[in-house]
């Protein structure tokens, strides 16, 4: 007998990314090298001392502290979670839920409207322009007619790279009957960040990943900086002790490695303005990106067709050729210069 799950999750699908055993994976926005070798060794001996019958730091203490530091807030500012997508979940239960509404303007990250339906609450999916840039009259239509607890925004937005200005944070912010969230799971690949208008009286939160450009996605880690008040209403929210032990330490050793990571994302966004040079001379329209990946459309042939052709040439792109509003389209995330390499050629010989 199977029981039927509730009704309002009877038309969801879950979240789908092909894994496909290739050579050159360029799917999943990861960074393509690993964390340094000094913070494996650092969390290895750490670890072999940690007392596995205790329950972990319930409040992150150390971890928090680090955060806020590296950020120049303070600790009961900053909630950490398993993943920057369970940060949403938690913020999604905190404000929405039944009976409340949830504004993401389309194309976006698909989690964000995911997220809050399988919490109850209810989405209203706005549309961006034509060239996938925020719309500010939809802003201000959806706001109004609406009134959404939670607004959310993606700086760089995934899947299109494209980084939200800061004068369409301080438009929506202004709209907004509730809170303002900015996901900048890809923040240190661009060259502003709206961390920078977090304060105790202002409804912003900004969250961020481990996963990207920590080169920690195994860790599953991430965070959000925002009022310290909205930070202890998630506190309530979470399960206790949901944060194991080793995390907490790896999360806390990375932060020691903030040039490392720093050099990591200046060689990323390097081979990122590579590819997109090579973009400009081959017959694929693309989307000036501010993360580690790029959206493009080939010009002549169907985007199915062209993923498959570089899967044929081992190399596995993200396919959002099926998705809503991006017709044709493929991401590719950006790799090593050897993987960028494979791929260009790739693309080359299946579009030629
Ligand atoms: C990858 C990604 C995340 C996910 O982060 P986790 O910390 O791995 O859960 C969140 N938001 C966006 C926009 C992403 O692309």
């Amino acid at each position: 007998m199977r029981i039927p799950v509730r009704d309002d999750l009877r038309a969801l699908e879950g979240y789908h990314s092909p894994q496909v055993s290739v050579s050159v994976r360029l799917n999943t926005n990861e960074s393509p090298t690993a964390p340094p070798a000094a913070w494996r060794d650092a969390f290895a001996a750490e670890l072999s001392r940690l007392e596995w019958n205790r329950y972990p730091d319930r409040a992150a203490v150390a971890l928090r502290g680090a955060i806020a530091a590296l950020h120049g807030l303070d600790p009961a500012q900053v909630f950490v979670a398993n993943g920057s997508n369970e940060v949403l979940q938690t913020l999604v239960l905190t404000f929405a839920g039944p009976g409340r509404t949830v504004a993401t303007f389309e194309p976006t990250y698909q989690m964000h409207a995911q997220i809050a339906r399988v919490t109850g609450a209810r989405v209203v999916e706005g549309e961006r322009r034509a060239d996938f840039t925020l719309d500010l009259d939809e802003v201000r239509r959806i706001c109004a007619d609406e009134a959404p607890v939670i607004t959310f925004l993606c700086s760089p937005n995934n899947p299109t790279g494209l980084v939200e200005p800061a004068a369409n944070v301080h438009a929506v912010m202004a709209v907004a009957p509730g809170l303002v969230v900015v996901d900048e799971a890809y923040g240190q690949f661009a060259d502003w960040s709206a961390i920078s208008l977090i304060d105790e009286e202002t409804p912003l939160v900004v969250t961020r990943t481990f996963s990207k450009t920590w080169s920690m996605a195994g860790a599953r880690l991430g965070y959000l900086l925002g009022p310290s008040w909205l930070v202890a209403e998630l506190d309530k929210v979470t399960l206790p002790y949901h944060l194991d032990a080793s995390k907490q330490i790896a999360g806390r050793l990375a932060l020691q490695y903030v040039d490392d990571m720093e050099a990591r994302v200046a060689h990323i966004v390097a081979q990122r303005e590579r590819i997109q040079a090579a973009f400009a001379a081959m017959p694929v329209d693309f989307w000036p990106s501010g993360a580690n990946f790029v959206l493009f459309r080939p010009q002549h042939l169907p985007g199915k067709d062209v993923w498959q052709g570089l899967l044929d040439r081992d190399v596995l792109v993200r396919d959002c050729s099926g998705w809503p509003r991006l017709g044709d389209c493929l991401r590719v995330t950006v790799g090593t210069s050897e993987e960028n390499d494979v791929f260009l050629k790739a693309l080359g010989e299946v579009l030629a």
